[in-house]
């Protein structure tokens, strides 16, 4: 298949739930899970945080899931950010000051029940307050994630909801979406927290710009609206590109090494995030643990073909 069409191939198959039952059973993918997956526990997350931070490196960290159907399944991802904010303020990090926190924990409305048919809305805002408040009890900062455009107006509106009680929660934005440029401008008041990240849907070309060079352009104009603004960027990209721009726009309207931070994903460009954080600047990994990783995983073989060769070869009889 040409490598055009392996990305909307493998997006189409992260949401097959009969694909998911077939992979995750699949013994010879767990070695390549656990290049992305810190673990399937929360003391497996906490052992991996702690690791990040020896090298100075900050954490923001997914209890994995998404797309959820079920109410009671939402209610056991809110149970299980309780034990991890729990562990997480046992650690030093929680109690140092400041208004940037090393640890974060990032969630995905749609593992909160915005999916639900009835009222699915309101439940994820109510489970995402309740972590909020779980949070900050524990001295950790809490990021939003962006999904499918479908979900865009609805996860923006949450933020912008939890943001009265919880001012510093964080959000993230997809450069790929037509309408992003407008959404940094709304977001990048005073206090804001915004992770710019290119997107890693398959979206439609009416809502969502579809080459690499025009996501690359966009990525960059939206970086400049950020760095520009009042408040607090967060450049989640592995691209040497968009990490050397980022580093440039930021001298230009002279902003310091603390005033904006890089993110990467765990098990991406590590040796690139040590050099980074050793170059004084602030690098957060993106750390997912949790049984459910068939999504998460199938975007991260979506963005490099080179994983899904990993991945293939793994799966061939010795
Ligand atoms: P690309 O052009 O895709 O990659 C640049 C280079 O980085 C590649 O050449 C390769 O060397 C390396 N690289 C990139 N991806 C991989 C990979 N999977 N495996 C190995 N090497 C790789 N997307 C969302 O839609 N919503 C979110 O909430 C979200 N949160 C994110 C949080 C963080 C901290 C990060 C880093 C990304 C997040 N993403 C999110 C994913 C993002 O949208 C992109 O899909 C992903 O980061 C790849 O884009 P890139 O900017 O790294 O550039």
């Amino acid at each position: 298949m040409p490598a055009g069409l392996l990305r909307p191939a493998l997006l189409a198959a992260a949401r097959s739930p009969r694909l998911e039952r077939g992979v995750t059973r699949m013994r010879a993918t767990r070695s390549l899970v656990d290049r992305f997956v810190a673990g399937s526990t929360e003391p497996q997350a906490i052992a991996a945080t702690t690791a990040l931070r020896s090298s100075g490196r900050f954490v923001t960290i997914d209890y994995l899931g998404e797309d959820t159907t079920d109410l009671g399944r939402a209610r056991d991802t809110v149970a299980h950010y309780r034990a991890l904010l729990t562990a997480l303020a046992e650690l030093p990090d929680a109690t140092e000051p400041g208004t940037v926190r090393p640890l974060e924990v990032s969630l995905k409305l749609s593992a909160l029940g915005q999916s639900l048919p009835r009222d699915g809305h309101r439940i994820a805002l109510d489970n995402a307050r309740e972590i909020c408040a779980a949070a900050h009890d524990a001295g950790v900062a809490v990021t939003v994630d962006a999904e499918d455009h479908t979900t865009t107006d609805s996860t923006l509106s949450i933020v912008r909801d939890l943001r009265v009680d919880f001012p510093g929660t964080g959000t993230v934005l997809q450069a790929y979406l037509r309408r992003t440029e407008a959404d940094c401008r709304d977001f990048a008041g005073p206090g804001s927290r915004i992770r710019l990240c290119k997107g890693a849907y398959r979206e439609p070309e009416s809502v969502a710009y579809q080459s690499a060079a025009e996501v690359d352009a966009a990525y960059l104009r939206c970086l400049r609206i950020l760095m520009d603004g009042a408040g607090y960027p967060m450049v989640a990209t592995h691209d040497p590109a968009m990490i050397a721009a980022a580093q440039r726009y930021a001298d230009e309207v002279d902003r310091k090494a603390d005033e904006f931070e890089f993110q990467m994903l765990y098990g991406i460009r590590d040796a690139e995030q040590r050099r980074l954080a050793e170059d004084s600047h602030r690098v957060r990994v993106y750390l997912p643990y949790g049984d459910q990783w068939y999504g998460y995983f199938m975007r991260r073989l979506a963005e490099r073909p080179a994983n899904l060769v990993f991945f293939l070869r793994a799966l061939a009889p010795a």
